[in-house]
């Protein structure tokens, strides 16, 4: 018998996480659907190219490259050089990314070349039922004007696959460890090379296409046509109008509530995705309605970045000038004097959201003895005397202190002294715009696998701190001086 499904708030705001991750396999798809969640309630989308004109008590949004989106909401009694409270999460995971030129034929089978991203625990990638997703750039021919357009796409049906090799022939993987070359190991095989022969063939017989007409492009000898007409027939264009893509490998098999107590979310990227639709969420129903900016003073903001999994430093990366240019174009649309931007600089607040360690069962000497973080324990606020989180005892007290208001749980982390400790976009947004930042996030295991997990009431529980550090963090911020 199917189990009695919950439906306590936990279970429904997890039901929605679920929907998210289900529809978010890439970085870009992950803003698609932020960027349909803001318009579907009333943000207004705008582009860094055009000027802004804002008012207070409105909503706005713009995305960069498509893969990072910074959502913002302005109080009604907002002045230029009052502060920003925001909610910095990431878009991007650890996966692997087809190479240009992605065609390998080896040992009788097609073959897709694929590079790493990110620290991917990359065995974790053998043995799944793999598909591609990512961005395409197609060629248009319009009444003889031709126009090139960015569309996202995703293959449903499991299309590739990496097997590991059998224990007869690595006999001694179990005791010895299974040791990755991504270069030589880590490389999905899409299909034999006698069946994608028979398939051209079956193609050709019904002029889909033709390989060896004139008219191939270059693009198309770079990657394997099987592939190509794929992604063609999904996007309903011809293989030769793809002018280039940014595709990536992705799991097919969906996110799901699991565990016997139906108490887990079992997904992969959840790092960070799970970070930014809490934090997402939180924004949309803290600035619902017109009543909810009505005291508000500041401007509430959410900003997911791509590329925190490599380092941050790209054009739409924390790293970027993406932080530092939305405060000071938000604040110049209002008043010109260059002076406010740094009295509302410091006058902001960043939660750097980004998943944390929960102690795992199985290795509990990984942990230190007095900060072990719990399931269900709520946000886990995360610390190191070496900044490589940039919480303080200023920043911790103030969030924690949204806790104990609301009666949500909270949990303290600091890793082991010798183990190297993590980091997040905290410090780097910390330290390139010079705003007081605490680093949290929501506990899970596995992280960086191709399928992790976390626990249902911390998505609950961090959902609903952001929301009330969204909706109390300027009067509270009110309550405190430091440097006076
Ligand atoms: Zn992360």
């Amino acid at each position: 018998m199917a189990k009695q499904e919950s439906h306590s708030e936990a279970g429904s705001i997890a039901s929605d996480l679920i929907h998210f991750l289900n529809t978010s396999p890439t970085a870009f798809h992950a803003v698609d659907e932020a960027k349909k969640r803001l318009i579907n309630v009333g943000y207004v989308q705008i582009s860094e190219r055009e000027d802004w004109k804002l008012e207070p008590g409105k909503r706005y949004f713009f995305t960069r490259n498509h893969s990072t989106i910074v959502a913002f909401a302005i109080g009604k009694k907002y002045v230029a050089g009052n502060g920003f409270y925001v909610v910095g999460a990431h878009t991007d995971s650890p996966c692997i990314k087809l190479k240009p030129v992605s065609k390998v034929t080896k040992g009788g089978y097609l073959e897709v070349g694929v590079q790493p991203y990110g620290g991917g625990l990359w065995h974790t990638w053998f043995d799944r039922d793999l598909t591609v997703a990512g961005r395409v750039i197609v060629r248009e021919e319009k009444d003889g004007s031709v126009s090139f357009s960015h569309r996202l796409v995703r293959i449903q049906e499991p299309i590739m696959r990496v097997p590991t090799l059998a224990i007869h022939l690595d006999r001694n993987v179990n005791s010895d460890g299974f040791k990755v070359n991504t270069q030589s190991h880590l490389i999905p095989i899409l299909a034999t090379s006698i069946k994608a022969e028979l398939n051209k063939a079956v193609a050709e017989n019904g002029s889909i296409r033709n390989e060896t007409d004139g008219k191939k492009s270059t693009f198309s000898t770079k990657h394997h046509l099987l592939l190509l007409e794929m992604i063609a027939s999904q996007i309903g264009c011809k293989p030769d109008d793809i002018c280039d893509f940014e595709l990536q490998a992705c799991d097919t098999q969906p996110s799901i509530i699991g565990g016997a107590a139906q108490e887990f979310i079992f997904s992969g990227r959840l790092d960070n995705l799970c970070m930014s639709f809490c934090s997402l969420k939180a924004l949309i129903d803290a600035t619902s309605s017109e009543s909810n900016l009505e005291d508000e003073s500041g401007v509430r903001m959410v900003a997911l970045f791509d590329h925190e999994e490599v380092g941050s430093d790209s054009a739409q990366g924390a790293g970027s000038p993406v932080m530092l240019d939305a405060l000071s174009r938000i604040t110049s649309s209002f008043n010109s004097d260059s002076k406010l931007l740094q009295k509302a600089i410091q006058r902001s607040f960043l939660v750097s959201a980004d998943m944390a360690h929960a102690l795992h069962p199985n290795y509990m000497d990984k942990h230190e003895e007095n900060h072990q973080p719990k399931m269900h324990g709520g946000l886990v606020i995360k610390h190191n005397a070496n900044q490589r989180y940039a919480t303080n005892s200023v920043t911790s007290f103030l969030f924690g202190e949204i806790a104990s208001m609301h009666n949500l749980p909270v949990q303290e982390f600091v890793v082991r002294n010798d183990v190297p400790c993590g980091s997040t976009i905290g410090p780097i947004l910390a330290s390139g715009v010079g705003i007081r930042t605490v680093d949290v996030g929501a506990p899970q295991l596995s992280m960086h696998s191709i399928r992790e997990m976390c626990a249902v009431d911390d998505v609950k529980y961090s959902y609903e701190h952001f929301k009330a550090f969204f909706q109390e963090f300027s009067h509270l911020d009110a309550k405190i001086t430091v440097d006076m």
